[in-house]
């Protein structure tokens, strides 16, 4: 639409293309205002034949598989609001810190604590995990939950925790201020689509074998069903090399910066596994351009119910954030 189109005219359109049986949606950027159809390639021309209308100023087919998560749809970055003073994708970067795993209050509201004293916006936490093993820790659950919404009611750090099942989303959403589907959901179609129809942000995690464009739409399933609040993390990918978890594949920031309008954040834990790779990687993301990190921190790694060997002391997790402020102003973002 024409940056100086009505409200009216943007309705009037809106309506129209659902009356060709595509499926509207407003994006509102600085430079433009986007109506985008989403429909069947075969009824295209239904929709260009809309140039002539009112307000329209032109009707451009999108190339790309994936359509609203495209910078072809919107050319400037999304930011992602979480709550008050916190959010994702503007200059400030978004430091989520915290266990893999939620194991007791006393764990979680220690670590909230530290990791809000060395600067971090988001105290993140697993209650439901999705273990590789069966017989291994499965998470607390409703019961870690509560601690979490505990840890936040004390420090006020927004929460971002993990769902894995489309059933449980109301659940969850009773709770967190993120969702968080994890590396081995992305391809839990069922999930994504219900994580359209919620309105909390949603934290998608690149899969282990995900090539960039798979995960552009898996973030497309939940932009499609009206959620347009979706952050991106890369957390490493699976390849040849075994002296680290994964290959923290940093070439996916500036792909994706250039593919997408939708913030990045880097996992660099459970991109390396290891806790002494993590701040060099931690500093290498945020160079690359990264709009957040997320971070394991634990009371004491060496007894962690999960991922201990990846995570950081309240001490070097202090360190890692004194090491990112001038890599930061460096790249032109703050902390
Ligand atoms: C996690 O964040 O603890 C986790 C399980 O990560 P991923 O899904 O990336 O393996
Ligand atoms: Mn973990």
């Amino acid at each position: 639409m024409r940056m100086d189109a009505t409200e009216k005219q943007v309705n009037a359109i809106t309506r129209r293309v659902k009356a060709l049986g595509f499926q509207p949606h407003v994006l509102y950027g600085e430079e433009r205002k986007v109506i985008a159809a989403i429909g069947h390639e075969k009824r295209k021309s239904d929709i260009l034949d809309l140039q002539g209308f009112e307000g329209v100023e032109s009707v451009v087919p999108i190339s790309k598989p994936y359509k609203l998560a495209s910078r072809e749809v919107k050319k400037e970055k999304s930011i992602i609001h979480i709550a008050p003073g916190v959010e994702i994708g503007g200059p400030k970067l978004c430091i989520m810190a915290g266990p893999c795993s939620v194991e007791s209050e006393k764990q979680v509201l220690a670590t909230a604590r530290a990791v809000k004293k060395a600067g971090a916006h988001v105290l993140r936490g697993g209650a439901y995990k999705p273990r590789t093993s069966p017989y291994d820790f499965q998470g607390l659950e409703e019961k870690g939950l509560k601690i979490l919404a505990k840890a936040r009611k004390e420090t006020g750090l927004p929460i971002i925790t993990e769902v894995t099942n489309p059933r449980e989303v109301d659940l969850v959403g009773r709770y967190t201020d993120i969702f968080q589907v994890g590396a081995r959901n992305i391809q839990n179609y069922s999930l994504l689509k219900e994580l359209g129809k919620v309105r909390k942000p949603v934290f998608l995690k690149r899969g282990m074998a995900t090539f960039i464009k798979e995960f552009l739409l898996a973030s497309e399933y939940i932009l499609s069903g009206g959620n347009p609040h979706v952050i991106l993390c890369e957390r490493g990918i699976r390849t040849f090399e075994t002296a680290t978890r994964n290959t923290l594949d940093l070439n996916s920031v500036p792909v994706l910066k250039e593919q997408t309008h939708l913030p990045i954040v880097v996992d660099p834990s459970h991109g390396t596994g290891v806790w002494k790779y993590v701040t060099p990687m931690a500093l290498a993301s945020v160079a690359a351009g990264a709009d957040g990190l997320m971070i394991e921190v634990h009371p004491k790694p060496e007894e962690a119910w999960s991922d201990g060997g990846q995570s950081l002391t309240f001490e070097n997790f202090q360190i890692l954030m004194n090491k990112i402020r001038p890599v930061a102003e460096a790249v032109g973002r703050s902390l």
